[in-house]
């Protein structure tokens, strides 16, 4: 199951990374952000929060949560206006968590 690859791939190190995202200028031009993995849950196949990144680089600081549902699936979460607004209806994923998907498909620096 790709969700279990990703939190073995993931914990408990390396716990920080970097990637270059949409800037949080009108230009969007690619910027440096830094995610901060604060928390992850040593029983992630419970219902529950399983991971908890910090998120440095755009106007403020946002935090990012990978939750296990009751019935097993895994949502996203961001505390990002983008995310608010448009994730909790739709399938939308604001640039921070497509940041942090796509790290999952690339290799990682030591
Ligand atoms: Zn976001």
């Amino acid at each position: 199951m790709r969700s279990t690859s990703f939190i073995q791939k993931y914990s408990p190190s390396p716990r920080v990374f970097f990637t270059s995202l949409p800037g949080p200028t009108r230009k969007r031009l690619p910027s440096p952000y830094c995610y901060r993995l604060t928390y992850c849950n040593p029983q992630p196949r419970k219902p529950g929060c399983v991971l908890l990144w910090e998120v440095y680089g755009g106007r403020q600081e946002y935090q990012v949560a990978l939750e296990r549902e009751p019935t097993g699936n895994l949502r996203w979460h961001c505390t990002c206006a983008d995310a608010v607004y448009r994730g909790a209806t739709t399938l939308h994923f604001c640039k921070h968590i497509r940041g942090l998907r796509s790290l999952d498909r690339q290799p990682l620096a030591e």
